[in-house]
């Protein structure tokens, strides 16, 4: 019996490991070829503000596997971070979301529209982000202040690394900066010190129980304090029901994306939605 000859053994006989193994392997030469073959989607949620009014949105990403069908990005983000194919698809996911903030500048309706791009932070730490960004802007001739940048909490960001000053040179050509998830992570509030940020996100887990939880509610109400005296626009993520978006509302949040308003969409959807 293959585990009880020792753990090496164990790892290269175990089944359901070797699939897994497999399953990996397959998913990660599937997704090398994705980006060339167009079978990465651009998806908008829609992000509304007080009066519930559209006033972006954020670009979220699908994969069209010719056989899995829609593969959503918690199955192969953590994957393309790993291979470093996170490289070329976010490099992808940047230039498109700026040739739609381009179309959507050629239309009245849809002029002053704002797009979220999350990125990796192994895209940050490219020597050459801020020309790639800068080579983006100028190819699509978008104006940066409509483009905002979602980062999630990481270790690998600190105030002196190079992160930072890369982050404030594109702040300072207009982009914006938004800390994803926040609340989640356990650096939070030295980030907000040490980082040229514009934006807090506030992590959909908070939100989702803010009606029932009264210390989630608390917490909610001091991100949604700390962001305003500190400066700093807040947005509301995961927000379900109108309960909540009342809630968040009266404790100074102006700025809401969930299910309530709308899942992320196709395209040609979205603008239905935005008509
Ligand atoms: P995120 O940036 O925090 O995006 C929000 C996630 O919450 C999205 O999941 C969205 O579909 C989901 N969501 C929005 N409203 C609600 C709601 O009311 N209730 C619930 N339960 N969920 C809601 P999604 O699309 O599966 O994306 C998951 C994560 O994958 C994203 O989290 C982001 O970290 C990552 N991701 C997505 N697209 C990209 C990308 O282009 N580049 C990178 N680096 N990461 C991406
Ligand atoms: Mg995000
Ligand atoms: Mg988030
Ligand atoms: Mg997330």
């Amino acid at each position: 019996h293959a585990k009880q000859t020792g753990r090496d053994a164990y790892c290269l006989f175990d089944p359901q490991m070797q699939a897994m193994i497999e399953h990996k392997a397959g998913l990660e030469a599937d997704l090398r070829v994705a980006v060339n073959q167009n079978q990465l989607l651009l998806y908008y949620q829609i992000q509304v503000d007080a009066e519930q009014r559209a006033y972006g949105a954020e670009v979220l990403l699908r994969w069209l596997h010719p056989e899995r069908g829609l593969v959503q990005p918690t199955q192969f983000i953590s994957l393309a971070e790993e291979t470093g194919l996170i490289l070329p698809i976010g490099h992808y996911v940047l230039m498109s979301a700026c040739q739609q903030l381009k179309a959507w500048e050629q239309s009245e309706s849809t002029r002053d529209l704002v797009l979220s791009v999350n990125i990796s932070i192994r895209q940050l730490c490219q020597d050459d982000f801020v020309k790639q960004i800068k080579d983006i802007l100028e190819v699509t001739q978008v104006n940066p202040s409509k483009l905002k940048i979602e980062l999630t909490e990481s270790l690998v960001m600190d105030g002196t690394s190079d992160n930072a000053k890369k982050m404030l040179e594109l702040q300072q050509l207009g982009i914006h900066f938004a800390m994803d998830d926040f609340g989640t992570g356990y650096s939070s509030l030295v980030h907000l010190k040490r980082l040229p940020l514009n934006q807090l996100k506030i992590d959909r887990s908070f939100v989702g129980n803010i009606v029932n939880n009264p210390n989630d509610a608390v917490i909610v109400r001091a991100i949604i304090a700390m962001a305003a005296a500190l400066d700093l626009e807040v947005i509301a993520e995961g927000v379900e029901s109108q309960e909540q978006m009342e809630i968040l509302r009266q404790y100074g949040c102006k700025a809401f994306q969930g299910y309530l308003f709308s899942r992320p969409l196709p395209l040609e959807e979205f603008h239905g939605l935005l008509h």
